[in-house]
C-alpha cells in the first residue's frame, strides 16, 4: 500500500475540526473567536481546489499547527480519509 500523498488528498481540510493554538497566525476572517478555523461548504475556509484531486490551502506558510502534525498514512489520516471517501493509498488512484 502506498502512502497517500497529501497534495492530492485534502481529507484532512474537511474532515476535521481545526482547533487554533498560541502561535498560530491565521486571517481573522477565518477563525471564530481565534479558537477554530471556520468552515464554509463543509470545508476549511482556506481550502481551495478539488479534495481528492488538487486541493490547496490559500494559507499554507501559516496554517495552524496542527495542520501540520498529522503524518500522513497514519491510522488517523486513512480514517479521515475513509470518512472522506477516498481510499487509503495514494489519491492518484481515485482519479479515473
Ligand atoms: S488525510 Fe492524510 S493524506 Fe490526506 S491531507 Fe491529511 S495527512 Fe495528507
Ligand atoms: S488551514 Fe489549510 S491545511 Fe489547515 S485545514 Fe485549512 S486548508 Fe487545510
Amino acid at each position: 500500500m502506498s502512502t497517500p500523498n497529501c497534495r492530492t488528498c485534502g481529507a484532512c481540510c474537511v474532515e476535521q475540526v481545526i482547533l487554533l493554538g498560541a502561535g498560530d497566525k491565521v486571517p481573522i476572517l477565518m477563525s471564530s473567536d481565534g479558537m477554530f478555523m471556520n468552515k464554509q461548504g463543509g470545508r476549511c475556509i482556506a481550502l481551495t481546489g478539488r479534495v481528492g484531486i488538487d486541493p490547496c490551502c490559500s494559507i499554507y506558510p501559516n496554517r495552524p499547527k496542527i495542520c501540520q502534525v498529522l503524518p500522513a498514512g497514519s491510522q488517523q489520516c486513512l480514517m479521515i480519509r475513509e470518512s472522506c471517501g477516498l481510499g487509503t493509498s495514494n489519491a492518484v488512484e481515485h482519479r479515473s
